[in-house]
């Protein structure tokens, strides 16, 4: 292409493209696609081209560079484009997921493959420096660099004599060797009838290439997982690639053992967990082909797998699909479309599937295969609601603890068997009160109370601030100032106290932080040492303890204390999903579920393990109400540190627009959370008939904010503070 103009997208937030002239020594070596570095303002940026022209309209600057990195994929582009129109979301922003993880210089290592030794030996040999360096084992970039010519390097990687070596997390095959955390897992011969059917249909749609979308509803330890693999199996042997989406993957570390038997040549694994150069060189060994069973978390769904021939969404209703922040979408819609424009079948699977999902099997915009039970005969869990609203199941010193929880924990320790113990509430406790003043401590940057975490003080969950917990009120100078509700530390001291003798750990993010520390806590699960595993959230996603026969979930309807539409459908889900963590193995297990609205809807269908009872008393709500999944939810955040500017720009965005039909304004108002990092924040909310209609309205509201005021739009959002 001699093209002398290109259009490029830079990695800002804003929707326009920028015009550069082509230096004559570049002229024929760009093309759409192509990642270049742009001057911008006072700096240089990286950018896409997007489109080439003759002539441009207006005053140009010269393009600085064209980058080594290969020009992206055309198919991907245009789903980062419908990505970037259906969020209202920035394009430039949207692309630079396409763009490989930066290396920093970080030790890719390079190692021969089974052609290359056979090349080396055989003395059948192209590039006989590279092999000969690597003959003795896997090699850093940078000791190839001083000896071999980088040129010889990308051409023995393109014939395949040689490769990245990716260390992967978690027992997978290029994992080095170490105390990984493993577990034997047993060959499964026959498949369910359920099983054989879903995998059927999978199987034909992906011979024939052709869209469609498949949600597998089954409960946990249905043989879901089962189902994937062999469908990704099928992909691969067609010579395809796949992609496995999961909401975290640092918590599954059984499913990319279990992957690598599909996939002999190894799985890429593509998360934030990696160094640089590791997912570096993940991407690149995904991108030429190396690595064709693909897992990530939801970025991954614009992970470059040539020949895509199967999606695969596990945990469908998990709200971490959805990226709040600019570019915020959801990735698992995004992987339908991506399903839909490379003409492959996706699978969504789930135990408690979204409502926006069933409702579109429903209307037949999906199909629906069930998985109706375990697949394993294992006994089903007993599971009972305590009403904490009784008083004598809260006579103990720990009001949080029931007595009739702590009978049946102590009942379990005698056994010898485990337990676990959700609540989904991080730190000691939500905060400190003063009782002579009503004094509490609050984030000085953001409209919430600081949460007291026993060993580091005071902190905030929204910027981060940190302050030593004070001795002596800080307004009265009284000396009763005491911290207020129960988060997940406290509960693991009581149960200390409680329950003397006995080994009691915690897992949540906190933890998590320590590299290894959720290696370590699974090994002492199986190994049957920790006798108790206090948890967040964390808790309630992937891994199973076959050990554990008692769970008992501490407060279940927390979430219906948020102003939240979808707080119904998280209770549903979270004491769902954590029920099914009791009872894996052959012994019965027992859940209790304590609450203080155990007559709520969403509570009783849980309870009962009816999906169907909670879609249908929740849709009818939902439709009422005018809400997703039946209209189309927009939300316009204003933020700034003017209050009243914020309040004013709001009001004006609110008075210019036009509403079309039925569609509707909730607000505008204060945010539930008014601060965060010192910025004011006004909302308002959109209900439109159709997703048409919302991004005429959100489009027009997105352009040329006041100075020093932002404004966010929101397309389907999840979260609403
Ligand atoms: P899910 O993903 O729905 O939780 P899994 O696929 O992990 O379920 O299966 C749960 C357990 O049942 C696993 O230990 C798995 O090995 C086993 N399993 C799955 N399918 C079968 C089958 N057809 N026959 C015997 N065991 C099975
Ligand atoms: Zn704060």
């Amino acid at each position: 292409m001699t093209a002398r103009y290109v259009r490029v997208a830079v990695p800002r937030p804003i929707d326009d493209f920028f015009h550069y002239q082509v230096p004559e020594k570049l002229v024929g070596q760009v093309e759409p696609g192509s990642v270049v570095v742009v001057p911008f303002g006072k700096r240089s940026l990286t950018g896409v081209v997007v489109g080439m022209a003759d002539s441009s309209p207006v005053k140009t600057r010269n393009l600085l560079a064209i980058t080594d990195i290969p020009p992206l994929d055309p198919g991907l582009m245009e789903l980062a484009r419908w990505t970037s129109r259906y969020y209202q979301t920035p394009f430039g922003l949207v692309l630079r997921m396409l763009l490989p993880p930066k290396t920093q210089g970080a030790g890719i290592k390079f190692r021969l493959t089974r052609d290359g030794k056979q090349a080396l030996e055989t003395g059948e040999c192209p590039f006989p420096g590279v092999l000969e360096a690597l003959g003795r084992g896997p090699r850093t970039s940078k000791y190839l660099e001083n000896r071999v010519k980088d040129r010889e390097v990308e051409d023995a990687l393109a014939g395949g004599l040689i490769e990245t070596v990716l260390r992967l997390p978690f027992g997978s095959t290029d994992s080095p060797p170490g105390p990984g955390y493993t577990r034997s897992e047993k060959q499964i011969t026959t498949l369910t009838e359920h099983q054989s059917n879903t995998l059927e249909n999978l199987t034909r749609a992906i011979e024939k290439q052709s869209f469609s979308v498949t949600l597998l509803k089954g409960v946990a330890g249905s043989g879901k997982t089962e189902v994937y693999l062999r469908a990704a199996r099928s992909a691969l042997e067609a010579g395809r690639g796949v992609l496995l989406l999961v909401p975290e993957i640092a918590l599954t570390p059984l499913l990319t053992s279990r992957l690598n038997t599909v996939a002999p040549g190894g799985v890429a694994v593509l998360h934030s967990g990696l160094n640089p150069g590791e997912r570096r060189g993940a991407w690149e060994a995904v991108r030429r082909g190396q690595l064709r069973l693909v897992v990530g978390v939801r970025s991954g769904v614009f992970a470059p797998i040539p020949n895509l021939g199967l999606l695969i969404v596990d945990e469908e209703h998990d709200p971490s699909y959805r990226q709040e922040e600019t570019p915020s979408y959801n990735a698992r819609d995004v992987a339908v479309k991506r399903g839909q424009m490379e003409g492959i079948p996706v699978l969504l699977g789930s135990a408690t599937p979204s409502l926006e999902s069933f409702r579109n099997t429903e209307t037949g915009r999906y199909q629906l295969s069930i998985l109706p039970e375990r697949a394993t005969p294992s006994p089903d869990p007993v599971i009972e609601v305590i009403n904490m609203a009784d008083p004598k199941e809260t006579k103990s010193t720990h009001p949080f603890l029931s007595a009739r929880l702590l009978t049946e924990l102590d009942e379990t320790l005698k056994r010898g068997e485990q337990s676990i113990l959700f609540l989904n509430r991080r730190g000691f406790a939500p905060f400190l009160l003063c009782p002579e003043c009503n004094y509490t401590m609050t984030c000085p940057n953001c409209s919430v109370t600081l949460t007291f975490h026993r060993s580091r003080g005071m902190l905030c969950h929204y910027c981060g601030n940190l302050q030593d917990p004070p001795s002596r009120c800080p307004s009265c100078k009284g000396n009763r100032i005491a911290p207020v509700g129960t988060g997940i530390q406290r509960v693991e001291d009581a149960l200390q106290s409680a329950l003397p003798g006995t080994v009691v750990e915690r897992l949540d993010r906190d933890v998590l932080d320590k590299r290894g520390a959720l290696e370590t806590i699974y090994m002492r699960m199986d190994s049957g040492e920790i006798q108790v595993l206090v948890g967040t959230q964390i808790l309630a996603k992937g891994h199973d303890f076959p050990g554990v026969t008692l769970v008992g979930i501490l407060n279940a309807e927390q979430a219906l204390d948020f102003p939240d539409f979808r707080a119904s459908e998280r209770t549903f889900q979270l004491i769902t999903q954590v029920s099914g963590r009791a009872g894996r193995g052959e012994k019965r297990g027992m859940v209790l579920v304590q609450s203080y609205a155990p007559g709520h809807y969403a509570v009783a269908a849980a309870l009962a393990h009816d999906y169907e009872a909670f879609y249908r008393a929740e849709t009818t709500v939902r439709q009422e109400l005018g809400y997703p999944p039946f209209r189309r939810l927009g939300r316009v955040i204003v933020d700034g540190t003017d209050e009243q500017k914020v309040q004013k720009t709001t009001m004006n965005l609110v008075r210019r627009i036009h509403l079309p039909g039925k569609t509707r304004i909730l607000g505008p108002s204060p945010a539930p959370l008014p601060k965060i990092q010192n910025r004011h924040r006004w909302h308002f909310l959109l209900l439109a008939d159709t997703h048409g209609q919302l991004t005429t309205i959100l489009s027009a509201l997105r352009s040329d904010p006041p100075p020093g005021i932002r404004i966010h739009v929101r397309v389907d959002p999840h979260n609403l503070m």
